[in-house]
């Protein structure tokens, strides 16, 4: 059997307490048992082994939830159980998104020596009314000592922010920018606050910034901001990008692991997609994946190559008619600045 290296992404879905907005698969849960999660995704992680083989590994993304609560002991079963199963290659990145007030120096170097090379940190705000109000648990201080240590430990490091809360301005989002430039980031990102049903915001009746003001904050990133926007929410200095991220939305195979987690995985020429639990998952077409391929890459400033398959499911004439909004260049296509300000109208005139 001779399958093509997956990307691994693993899902931590336990949180000390949840978040305002936060609509992601996780549950607060104060002494989460790690035992029996790390018994679960090993078997996962062997399941996958016994259906592909020992393929290579260019990524392991620890996702959730909050990863970084997690004991490193359980970290060092779970990487151990990724390297005795798969081929890890020697570059590979390993990313562990966390919490300020999780980790210490102390607690970074162990998950470094089981092999995090790369650590995201939920930032969120650098004021701490605003953190009070999303009803995060740490202060901007907390985050900054966090930003700090992993910077001083030789960590890649990445940060999340959060704007367009309720009566933020243009001018806060500046300002935001211009305190992320003084933090000697080489990746952040940042995400526009979206409210969703059944969260405490969602209940709130908050009076959000309207679209016109969302879209110049928008636009005010990429001014302001120094690092260049790689992705409609993601940006990073030359060579930064998240490995993993950008694999996946460029079209790459992932595996999928732990509660909630979802994949795509590519074996006996056969795209599968998997969903929530590794013992349901099932083929699907040539033309829903180049569909999602187009859906992921346009989100990204490389954009999205012009394959056969994706060829079929795209209005090429459509495309030519819009060069303020696609460009077609090397045999790829990619959104404008203006195209990604409208991505999804884009995505529903330009997918057959
Ligand atoms: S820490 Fe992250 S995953 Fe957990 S509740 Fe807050 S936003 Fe959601």
């Amino acid at each position: 059997m001779n399958n093509p290296a997956h990307n691994i992404y693993i899902h931590v879905p336990f949180c000390m307490s949840k978040c305002n907005y936060c609509a992601f698969f996780s549950r607060a849960c104060s002494a989460p048992d790690w035992v029996g999660y790390s018994r679960d995704i090993c078997a996962e992680l062997e399941h996958w082994a016994r259906t592909l083989g020992r393929i290579d590994v260019p990524t392991v993304f620890f996702g959730g939830g909050t990863p970084s609560l997690m004991p490193t002991d359980t970290f060092a079963e779970i990487m151990g159980c990724v390297r005795k199963n798969f081929n890890l290659l020697s570059d590979a990145e390993v990313t562990l998104e966390s919490n300020p007030g999780t980790l210490d120096a102390m607690r970074l170097r162990e998950f470094m020596s089981h092999g995090v090379n790369r650590l995201s940190v939920g930032v969120q705000s650098l004021d701490d009314d605003k953190l009070k109000f999303m009803g995060r648990r740490h202060s901007a201080s907390d985050a900054l000592h966090l930003l700090d240590a992993a910077h001083n430990l030789g960590l890649r490091v990445s940060a999340d922010f959060i704007y367009g809360l309720p009566d933020e301005t243009v001018s806060d989002v500046v300002r935001l920018c211009g305190e992320i430039n003084t933090l000697g980031l080489k990746h952040c990102s940042l995400y526009e606050l979206t409210i969703e049903p059944n969260t405490p915001f969602g209940k709130m009746n908050l009076t959000m910034p309207d679209n016109e003001t969302m879209a110049a904050m928008y636009t005010a990133i990429d001014e302001y901001l120094k690092l260049s926007r790689y992705e409609v929410s993601n940006y990073c200095a030359p060579d930064n990008e998240c490995k993993h991220n950008l694999n996946i939305w460029g079209g790459a195979p992932y595996i999928g692991v732990g509660a909630g987690a979802a994949g795509r995985v590519f074996t006996n020429n056969t795209w599968f997609e998997q969903t929530g639990n590794f013992e349901t998952y099932s083929p699907i077409s040539d033309s829903v994946r180049a569909t999602e391929c187009v859906i992921t890459g346009l989100r990204t400033v490389r954009g999205c190559l012009l394959t056969d398959s994706v060829k079929k499911v795209i209005d090429m004439d459509w495309v030519h008619m819009h060069p303020e909004l696609i460009t077609v260049q090397d045999n790829r296509i990619a959104t404008t600045a203006d195209g990604m300000l409208v991505l999804d109208d884009v995505l529903v005139n330009l997918v057959k």
